[in-house]
């Protein structure tokens, strides 16, 4: 089966395991994991921030992120499909009490003109107050788009002087890294907060990060203990976290050429279903409409495993698992399906 539902879908490296299989480790609730704090002085220092925390999921970062900045009935806003309002299960408002108001943009991107709209920073004893803007990049939902750093800073003008906070769902921040050569660094600066996953293009079996100052990551580290999230012996997880950022950062450059080639053939088959010039990364979406199921079903019986991820939208993801070979053999049998 060639799996292009997601870059989740990695089995750990001979070379992975065996960097998990010699890690160093201590007990990360007493902070003695030395591998642990490896992995997090280094994904601070590749994000521009003082401090970082080792989580489970990106889901979690993203939680410990958005809490750091956005208390209990205050409101954090977002590009509509987000995941961290479309994705996390309404985990915000479930756990820490957050509300979220929303903006939409065909590319998932910062609409500055929204922001200025919808933004209230102190909104007096009657109306939700704006903490926080949260922005994705790159976007999942919105086909692996790269937000421009011009986009960024200027967002960051505009909320800096207000005192509205900004948190960074750098989930795939690595190929947006690589897609543009622009230093991770010169994102995680823009935002107070930075949650970056291991798990999806770099291969990592489990894992994320969230990025910020000493002071917010020493609250996020009591809250992640709070959620039940503390472990112990998580060396053994970091090691692979610091063998993917060694090993697997720049091949990303290959998923995003496999993404393109799959684009471009089906863009021959059928050009209304894509447009290849929109596949900046990772994602392909496949715009089919009402044959969407039939789509999936027919991949599945060429041994091709795709997703559904919104209304006649089917989406591929290409990773370290996919070689050149299997993206040609995908193209090939979604063009002649969409065709
Ligand atoms: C996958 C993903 C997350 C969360 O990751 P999990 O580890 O699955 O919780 C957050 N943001 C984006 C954009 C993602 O694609």
């Amino acid at each position: 089966m060639i799996d292009l539902r997601s870059d989740t879908v990695t089995r750990p490296t001979a070379g992975m395991l065996a960097a998990m299989s010699r890690a160093e480790t201590g007990d990360d609730v007493y902070d003695e994991d030395p591998t642990v704090h490896a992995l997090e002085e280094r994904v601070a220092g590749l994000l521009g921030h003082e401090a970082a925390l080792f989580t489970v999921s990106g889901s979690l970062a993203n939680l410990l992120g958005v809490r750091a900045l956005v208390g209990p009935g205050q409101e954090l806003l977002c590009e509509a499909q987000a995941h961290v309002v479309r994705a996390e299960l309404g985990a915000h408002a479930t756990w820490t009490g957050v509300t979220t108001r929303t903006w939409s943009h065909p590319r998932g991107g910062v609409d500055l003109a929204a922001v200025r709209r919808l933004m209230a920073p102190d909104a007096g004893p009657y109306l939700v107050s704006t903490a926080a803007v949260a922005v994705e990049n790159t976007h999942n939902f919105a086909g692996g788009s790269v937000q421009p750093l011009d986009d960024l800073v200027a967002l960051r003008d505009l909320v800096e002087p207000v005192g509205i906070r900004l948190h960074l769902d750098g989930a795939r921040i690595w190929n947006a890294h690589v897609a543009t050569g622009t230093a991770t660094s010169d994102y995680g600066r823009l935002f107070d907060t930075v949650a970056v996953c291991l798990s999806k293009g770099l291969g990592a079996p489990v894992g994320s990060l969230l990025a910020g100052s000493a002071d917010a990551i020493a609250q996020a580290r009591i809250w992640r203990k709070r959620l039940g999230a503390g472990w112990r012996q998580a060396g053994v997880l970091a090691a692979a976290g610091l063998y993917a950022l060694d090993h697997h950062v720049e091949r990303l450059a290959e998923d995003h050429a496999n993404a393109r080639t799959i684009a471009a053939a089906v863009a021959e088959a059928d050009p209304s279903v894509v447009d290849p010039g929109t596949v900046e990364t990772n994602i392909v979406l496949l715009d089919v409409g009402d044959r969407a199921e039939q789509l999936v079903d027919r991949a599945r019986a060429e041994g091709i495993l795709t997703g559904i991820v919104g209304a006649g939208v089917v989406r591929l993801i290409t990773h370290l698992d996919l070689t050149a070979a299997d993206a040609q053999r995908a193209a090939k049998v979604l063009a002649q399906l969409v065709r």
